[in-house]
């Protein structure tokens, strides 16, 4: 049971609820149908073109005025529809990502957040006459890449929004989700070609530089608190048995809960370059991009995400011992925002395998795709109809 507050619907609030699951209901297999399709073909960060087409397509179906691209991105999407009740509303942010992992395919299972995205923005179409206020719908690319959220916040994209809200596919059902702050590092480090055999003492190896500094990153683990995270991979790590690698190239990822700490450590690992270089005579580049920010749950959205959840008896699980990042913790430092994750595998699946990209389009994942559009549109509607809800919200984002 939902617990009552002083936000608990009215009888016409609990009727709009009844017909935009209606209305999610009634677009079942437009909503399956795009996860399957936007799964079928995954599209990494940036180069999300297919399913960005798909997302702005439906939407226009639905009435929504669609700019697409939007702002720097080209697979970016701001899609709006204005209330049909009139007067004074709140503007409330829909949110959708639909990029996937490279060599993976959609093992975050984005193709569900894409269609639930879009279930929930033609669930509130279908009572948009009831509605004060603006649906701004939001596709948002390269979220394992890039914090696409971020480029499309100083674009203006999220201007005037009241509430961020975005659901994630997980092994669990939880409302708060817990965010580091991460930054991508690309590593370049540029040494001197030579014969490996015959004149190896002209050369510069830029892949010992490299070994060198996943050796110190190795060691360095010991130092760091049990939340801080650095992992990385080699890109390019020589040509050939035979020449000496003049050009090696990583990419590293480092993260911490604490953005203080996360400071710091940034700092150390570009002296662990830095290191590596000097030890082997190489020079070295070190490119830092894509900055997702620690996350600030909002507790008013989240209690009423929460209870919206429980209506279909499903439980909040809790904490999630693990937490990776994402770039819509920095919207939540920008304006009311949730993150929610609901199960679409069983406890124990590990994000970003096979494991999960095949239970992203099973009929499990299908039907939460579904009742994420609906716990969505349910929120958003909260948060049209009760005025004194969003202020509540903005007075915890604030004070907090
Ligand atoms: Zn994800």
């Amino acid at each position: 049971m939902a617990p009552l507050t002083a936000t608990q619907p009215a009888p016409p609030h609990a009727e709009l609820k009844s017909r935009i699951a209606a209305a999610v209901e009634a677009a079942r297999d437009e909503i399956i149908d795009l996860s399957h399709r936007i799964h079928a073909n995954p599209e990494p960060a940036f180069e999300e073109y297919r399913a960005s087409a798909w997302v702005a397509e439906a939407l226009r179906l639905h009435g929504y005025d669609v700019i697409h691209p939007a702002g720097r991105l080209t697979t970016a999407i701001r899609a709006i529809r204005h209330g049909g009740r009139g007067g004074p509303g709140p503007r409330i942010g829909i949110l959708a990502e639909y990029d996937a992992l490279p060599g993976l395919g959609h093992g975050c299972g984005h193709n569900t957040m894409a269609a639930s995205g879009v279930g929930a923005a033609l669930a509130l179409a279908a009572i948009v006459d009831e509605l004060p206020g603006e649906i701004v719908f939001l596709g948002t690319p390269a979220e394992e890449r890039g914090s696409g959220k971020q480029i499309m916040l100083d674009d203006g994209l999220f201007e005037g929004l009241d509430a961020a809200l975005l659901y994630h596919p997980c092994d669990r059902s939880h409302v708060e989700a817990r965010a580091l702050a991460s930054e991508d590092v690309e590593v370049v480090f540029t040494g001197l070609q030579a014969h490996a055999a015959s004149d190896p003492w002209k050369g510069r190896n830029a892949l010992d530089a490299l070994i060198l500094l996943f050796s110190s990153v190795g060691l360095w683990r010991q130092q760091l608190r049990p939340s801080a995270r650095v992992h990385g991979i080699i890109r390019e790590g020589g040509t050939a048995a035979n020449i000496i690698p003049d050009h090696t190239a990583a990419w590293f990822m480092i993260r911490s809960e604490d953005e203080g700490e996360y400071a710091v450590m940034r700092e150390r690992f570009r002296e662990l370059c830095e290191a590596a270089a000097l030890a082997t005579s190489t020079s070295v580049e070190v490119t830092f991009s894509g900055l997702a920010r620690t996350m600030r749950n909002n507790p008013v959205l989240a209690e009423r995400f929460r209870a919206n959840m429980a209506a279909y008896g499903i439980e909040d699980m809790g904490d999630d011992p693990s937490a990776g990042s994402t770039d819509m913790a920095n919207v939540s430092w920008f304006c009311p925002t949730i993150h929610p994750d609901l199960a679409i595998a069983p406890v124990g699946t590990p994000g970003h395998s096979i494991l999960f990209r095949d239970a992203a389009a099973m009929p499990r994942a299908d039907e939460t795709t579904l009742l994420a559009s609906i716990l969505i549109a349910q929120t958003a509607l909260d948060l049209f109809l009760d005025p004194e809800l969003v202020a509540a919200a903005w007075a915890a984002l604030r004070n907090s």
